[in-house]
């Protein structure tokens, strides 16, 4: 099993975050923003790819949060930029249908044409190295977590004891768990439901609590646990994000 891998997941399973997995993706998010601002961004080969591919609006607008290299990311749009211009610009223009007079008569060709554009430009603007590199390192990283639950001791008692997961970060492990023997899958899954089962239950509690401290009756009762029982809840259903927290900034 890879090292690079087992080294970040065991530090991610012992740190304080909510979800682990989370915590890991993250941050090799962080690392591959810092890739494309960094070094890379003047290396051709980067540069190629980037010029095809740009970046998603999410990774758009965490790159422009980073402020590392406004110079670079100026030099990749820029690139980028032109490289989209030439693809699409030209068609685009042409697609225009003409206008249907008494002699040429109606046709449906500038449909087919105008949905082929339209299809090439969402296409585009889909794609994303950050996302492509970052779905590959959490294959590896589930993967990774398996292996170690069924042959690390010490992390299955990590795993097993009382870390929560995220659901979007559940059903990823699900997945990696119907690709394990019964055995393994058996051991793996009671482990993973049974924390899930506990987070439910707490967070259903916890955001009742902080309903009922809006009764003028509760004012005085302490809010224990409760007080950001939102936000957790939030995580625990999609995922950590920055929105989500406690402070409310952004
Ligand atoms: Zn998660
Ligand atoms: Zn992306």
């Amino acid at each position: 099993m890879e090292k690079i891998y087992m080294i970040p997941v065991n530090d991610a399973y012992q740190s304080s975050a909510a979800c682990p997995i989370c915590e890991l993706k993250q941050k090799a998010e962080q690392n591959y923003l810092e890739y494309y601002l960094g070094p890379s961004l003047m290396e051709p080969d980067t540069r190629k790819i980037t010029n095809k591919t740009g970046f998603c609006p999410e990774h758009m607008g965490k790159l422009n949060q980073s402020v590392t290299n406004r110079l670079g990311l100026g030099l990749m749009m820029h690139t980028h930029l032109k490289d989209f211009n030439e693809d699409i610009t030209k068609d685009l223009v042409n697609a225009a249908p003409g206008k249907a007079g008494l002699i040429k008569g109606r046709t449906t060709d500038y449909k087919a044409k105008l949905n082929s554009i339209a299809d090439r430009i969402d296409k585009r603007v889909s794609l994303c190295p950050i996302c492509d590199k970052l779905n590959d390192a959490m294959e590896h990283y589930i993967e990774v977590i398996c292996w170690m639950y069924a042959h690390d001791p010490a992390f299955k008692e990590k795993f097993t004891d009382g870390k929560c997961h995220c659901l979007p970060h559940t059903a990823l492990l699900l997945r990696q768990a119907a690709k394990l023997s019964q055995n393994e899958a058996a051991d793996f899954v009671t482990a993973l439901a049974s924390s899930t089962e506990a987070n439910f239950t707490s967070l259903i509690d916890d955001v009742e609590f902080f309903t009922l401290k809006f009764d003028y009756r509760n004012n005085d009762k302490p809010w224990g646990n409760s007080k950001n029982s939102i936000q957790r809840s939030m995580r625990f259903l999609s995922s950590d994000r920055r929105d989500f927290d406690e402070t409310g900034k952004r």
